[in-house]
This record gives structure tokens, sequence and C-alpha cells, in this order.
């Protein structure tokens, strides 16, 4: 056929949304629609420190893509992207290859370790459903045996390298599982530790002062430690190495302490602003009539703050809606619009009862409404995505 053929490399957030309103602002006759993933399954990213933690299932945190991508509308393919030839208007897989005439590149983060000695090795990583089952899968097995096998106590702590949100959301469902496998393999509660390790004065930088405090004095109270102004120097099979030589020992270290966009992005000859694409207003790459770059592997400047926008799933959802309508206008030489940010606010989970943050331009959430709230913004994606059959299969309900 001669239908112009749109490829989108990546099913995350930013993916699966441009998909989805591509399907409906497109006819079948008017382009075809590829969608390129790794796995035959979405997962949300932003429920990965659940998995992690073993306060999620892995199945709770993905769904079938073909359940809410139609896969008589959309080509489906289940395979890895290794490179993007850009100037042959080629993707390469592991196992294939496919020419496209517009590109998507959703291809979301990757941990970034900024090179730290042995942490690449040494830690895991919150990166995708797999690695968080393993992260899962080490810590009870860290329980499992203590009692078996005259384990030291330095078995059961589990020590968080990074506190921003990843690291704070990760160790909130940490102290709520803590205390289930405490039980479980009948040890003494006292000797599990929960220890976040944060280079910066404060965990959180740059966040909201008094939410920070109140996030630290909830976390702190049901037992977790805090390690600030202390930088991570090194990362060996059983401990940290901070500030002159201090060395934390334990069982399970996770790396939570920055992301950046997918190597793919370099290994195809893009020009990086920090291992990202800093797209045009109208999120192509520059100089690329055909290629769009979105979510985490966008670098999307805040003119008025001076700085680049988070990387967050809400910027990738929103992202997506211009893409969509830009490929549409592309398709029939109309002017492209320019992506605005419309920023929500930002609520950060402190385990499943509490939570705390800041909604409708800087209103202050703490508690019971911040927990109930993050809920409602992981339902609403949901909803956008699958509608409200959705939310009944995979949402966060309050019953
Ligand atoms: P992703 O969601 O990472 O999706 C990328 C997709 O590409 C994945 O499906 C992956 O399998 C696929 N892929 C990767 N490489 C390849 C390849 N080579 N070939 C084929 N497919 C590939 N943001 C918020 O707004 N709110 C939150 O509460 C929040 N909480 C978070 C909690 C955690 C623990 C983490 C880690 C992040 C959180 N974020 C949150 C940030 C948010 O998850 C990311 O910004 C978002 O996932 C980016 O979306 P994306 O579509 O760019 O990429
Ligand atoms: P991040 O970059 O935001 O935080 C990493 C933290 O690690 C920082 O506080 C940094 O100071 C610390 N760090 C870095 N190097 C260190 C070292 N050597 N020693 C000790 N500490 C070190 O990364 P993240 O937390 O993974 O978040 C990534 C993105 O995802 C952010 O944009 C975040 O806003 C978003 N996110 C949002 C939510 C939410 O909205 N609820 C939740 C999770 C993540």
């Amino acid at each position: 056929t001669n239908k112009p053929k749109i490829v989108v490399l990546g099913a995350g957030y930013a993916g699966m949304m441009t998909t989805k309103r591509l399907t409906q602002k497109l006819g079948v006759d008017e382009a075809e629609i590829v969608l390129i993933n790794k796995h035959n399954y979405h997962y949300q990213s932003t429920w990965l420190h659940e998995v992690a933690a073993g306060t999620k299932k892995p199945n709770e945190a993905r769904m079938m893509i073909s359940d809410v991508i139609n896969p008589r509308r959309v080509r489906l393919i289940y395979d890895s992207v290794v490179e993007i030839k850009k100037d042959e208007n080629l993707v390469v897989l592991e196992n294939g290859e496919v020419t496209y005439d517009y590109l998507v590149i959703s291809l979301g983060f990757e941990s970034n370790t900024f090179g730290i000695k042995g942490m690449e090795e040494n830690a895991f990583s919150i990166q995708d459903i797999d690695s968080c089952r393993l992260i899962h899968d080490h810590i009870e097995y860290q329980f499992a045996k203590y009692n078996q096998e005259d384990a030291s106590d330095d078995s059961l702590t589990i020590l968080v390298g990074g506190g921003g949100f990843t690291g704070i959301e990760f160790v909130g469902e940490l102290a709520e599982q803590i205390p289930k496998l405490c039980k479980k393999y009948d040890i003494d509660r006292s000797k599990a530790r929960i220890i976040d390790v944060e280079a910066a004065p404060r965990i959180m930088p740059g966040f909201d002062d008094e939410l920070v405090a109140y996030a630290k004095k909830s976390l702190e109270d049901r037992g977790v430690e805090f390690r600030e102004n202390a930088k991570i120097s090194e990362c060996k099979e059983d401990c940290f190495v901070i500030g002159e030589g201090e060395e934390i020992k334990a069982g399970t270290i996770v790396w939570t302490g920055g992301v950046t966009g997918n190597s793919i992005l370099g290994k195809s000859g893009f020009e990086l602003t920090k291992g990202k694409v800093s797209v045009n207003a109208d999120l192509r790459a520059p100089e690329e009539e055909n290629i769009f770059v979105l979510g985490d592997c966008s670098w999307v400047m805040d003119e008025e703050a001076g700085r680049p926008y988070p990387p967050t799933a809400q910027l990738a959802i929103q992202e997506a809606d211009t893409c969509a309508a830009n490929i549409k206008a592309l398709l029939y030489s109309e002017p492209l619009e320019s992506f605005v940010f419309d920023n929500k606010g930002t609520v950060a989970s402190l385990g499943k009862k509490d939570a705390m943050g800041t909604v409708f331009s800087d209103k202050r959430l703490y508690g019971t409404p911040a927990a109930a709230m993050k809920n409602v913004i992981d339902n609403r994606y949901l909803f956008l995505l699958g509608g409200p059959k959705l939310i009944l299969k995979k949402g966060k309900l309050p019953f």
C-alpha cells in the first residue's frame, strides 16, 4: 500500500498514548501504524518501586498491549530496538528491520550510575518489571535464609542509594513490606534496617521544604534511616563507600541515584544533552523532518524556569497528544503546534496510606488526602488509555 507508515518505538507512557491518539485521529486508510516494544506487555514505570519492594505483584503493574491497543488497527511487533538508521529511515531490531515514514522514539529511561565505581556490577536498579522482580526475590531470599544459615544481621539491611522521588517512594514501600517479612520468617523487626543515602544536604533536593520534612518524619517514624550529606563514591559487593571511606554494609543494595535517556539514542547518532535529545518546540529532533522524541528520551526546556522539565509520566503523556496532532499535521502539510506543558502538580507516595505533594499550582497535600490524590492521578492515566474498564481491571480502588 502507499499509506504513510508511522512507527512508534517503546510502549511506555509516551508510546502507548501516542499510539492510542493516532488511532483516534487517523482513519484506517490514512496511515499504517506500527508499535514496537521489547515485551508483549506495557508496564507502569511509576509503580515499579512497588514491584521491587514486593507490595505489588508484577502482573498488577503490567497489562497485555493487545488488551488496550487493537492489533487489527495497529501492527504490534514484540522485539528489541538495536539501532535507528535515520539516514535510511530504518529501525534495526534484534530479529529484523522496519522502515518508516514517520518515527516516534519513546524508549524511556535507563538508570544512570554516573560512572560510580562498582555501582553497575554490584547494585540492583529500578528499571523494568524483570529488574524489580529480581530485587523483590533477592530481599525475600535474605530474610528466608537468615534463621537457616545463621546469616549476619547486615544481610537484612537494605541500602538505597539516592533520595530523589524514586528512592523515597521505594523506602516508603519497604517500610510497609519489611515488618511483614520479619513476621513471616520469625525475625525481630529491629534486626532489619532500611537506610537511604543522599549526597545533597537533604533528601528530595529542590522540593518544598515543609513537604520534605513531613516525608522524612513519616518514614523515620516507620523505621527508615536517612544519611544525608553522604555522597556515595563506590559500591562494593556488600557495601556503599561514602565520604572518607566509611563503609555501610548491606545484604541488598539498590541504586536510585538518577536516570537518563535510552542509550539507543547515542548509538543512533543523535546529538545528546545529558543523554537525551533536546527537541524543537514541535517535539521533533533538531534537523529531522520526520522524527519525534518523547518522554524520558526528550529534553524539553521550561523557558520560564530556565531548566528542563523533570522527566515524568505526566510530561510523557502530554507530549503524546502534541506528537499525534503534529504527525497528522505533517500528513496534511499543515502547520505544527508547539508543546505546552500543563503542570498538574507532583505527589509522592510514602507507602500505601501516606503521601505528600503539591497540586493545583502549589497547594500542599499530606497524609490520606494526598494518598487518595495519588490514586486519582494513577487512575486518570488508565482512564485515558483504556476507559473505565481498565480502571476496574488495573486501577487503585479505595475498597
Ligand atoms: P517508559 O515508561 O520507561 O517506557 C519505555 C518503554 O520502552 C518500555 O515499555 C520499555 O520496555 C521499552 N523499551 C526500552 N528499550 C527498548 C528497546 N531497546 N526496544 C524495544 N522497547 C524498548 N512520573 C510521574 O509523573 N509520576 C510518578 O508518580 C512517577 N513515579 C515514578 C516512580 C518510579 C519508581 C520511577 C522509576 C519513575 C516514576 N516516574 C513518575 C517517572 C516516569 O515513570 C517516567 O518519566 C516515565 O515512565 C517516562 O515514560 P516513557 O514513555 O518515556 O518511558
Ligand atoms: P533523581 O535524579 O530525581 O534523584 C536522584 C537522587 O540521587 C538525587 O537526590 C541525588 O542527589 C542523589 N544522588 C546522586 N548521586 C549520588 C551519590 N553519588 N551519592 C548519594 N546520592 C546521590 O532520580 P529519581 O528519583 O530516579 O527520579 C527520576 C525522575 O522520575 C524525576 O524526574 C522524578 O521527578 C520522577 N519521579 C517522579 C515521581 C513522582 O512524581 N511521584 C516518583 C518517582 C520518580
